[in-house]
């Protein structure tokens, strides 16, 4: 199989949500209870039952309100940082031909708070009944078997497609074009989701998640965790200790 890719056409978009629902149905993902927040946006986040939504971004364009929906999901990363953090335990986020990164039983061996805080976009959920750590798949049981992902078959409006890498990229490239002004192509070319954006990052409110470059983030992580941190004390002791040592070798001298 070639590279596949979730292109997402933004400016199509018109909120029906018909995806949420087509996620649920295809992958038997439990409803969630909510409460009205005053927003039509709902549910108010992802979790280990809801693998993509509709965000409802308001904002004022030349004095009017304006509703920017924006569909969040998995960016299946090329490079995926969450591979990354799951490097101790073979097999339990893989990247598959296809382009998809899948999150399989063995996350029950993975720490959540590594996994989620190894993803810039914060698409990792754990759900606390099975134990596993979840997000969308890109459908890999239905194109790997010559479908498309089930929020692309329901999708009535265009803003969701599926193809190949190249054929999606060049489509985006397109409507990028068409549409001019501030559009552009979120979060760029080396993932196999991505979005054509008609406003700024900013509107959508992108901005802080876009701007952590995947390695970035990545490393600091590795920092962070308590092994790594360990390291890092132990590599300023040995700064202190050299620094002292070059000082009394001048002092000696
Ligand atoms: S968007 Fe997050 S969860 Fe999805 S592949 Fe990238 S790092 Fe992993
Ligand atoms: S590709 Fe499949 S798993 Fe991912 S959001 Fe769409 S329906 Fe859900």
């Amino acid at each position: 199989m070639v590279e596949m890719a979730i292109f997402i056409d933004v400016s199509k978009c018109t909120g029906c949500r018909s995806c949420q629902v087509a996620c649920k149905n295809w992958n038997q993902l439990k409803a969630e209870k909510t409460t009205n927040r005053g927003t039509h946006e709902n549910p108010p986040d992802l979790s280990a039952n809801t693998w993509n939504r509709v965000r409802f971004n308001e904002v004022v364009n030349d004095g009017k309100l304006q509703w920017l929906f924006l569909n969040d999901r998995c960016r299946h990363c090329e490079e995926a940082p969450c591979m990354f953090a799951a490097e101790d335990v073979p097999g339990a986020i893989i990247k598959d031909k296809s382009g998809a990164v899948i999150f399989t039983e063995k996350t029950k061996q993975l720490k959540y708070e590594d996994v989620r805080g190894s993803c810039p976009f914060d698409i990792p959920r754990y759900d606390e009944k099975t134990g596993q750590i979840y997000k969308c798949t890109m459908c890999i049981d239905r194109i790997t078997n010559g479908l498309k992902p089930a929020c692309v078959t329901a999708c009535p409006t265009g803003t969701l497609n599926f193809g190949p890498k190249a054929e999606m990229l060049k489509l985006a490239n397109k409507r990028v074009e068409q549409l001019g002004g501030d559009a552009a192509i979120y979060p760029g070319e080396e993932y196999n989701t991505f979005w054509v954006l008609p406003e700024t990052e900013e509107n959508y409110g992108l901005e802080a998640k876009a701007t952590v470059s995947t390695s970035r983030k990545f490393a600091w992580n590795k920092i962070l965790s308590p092994w790594g941190t360990l390291g890092l004390a132990a590599g300023f002791i040995g700064c202190l200790s050299k620094a002292d040592t070059v000082t009394d070798q001048e002092q000696t001298r």
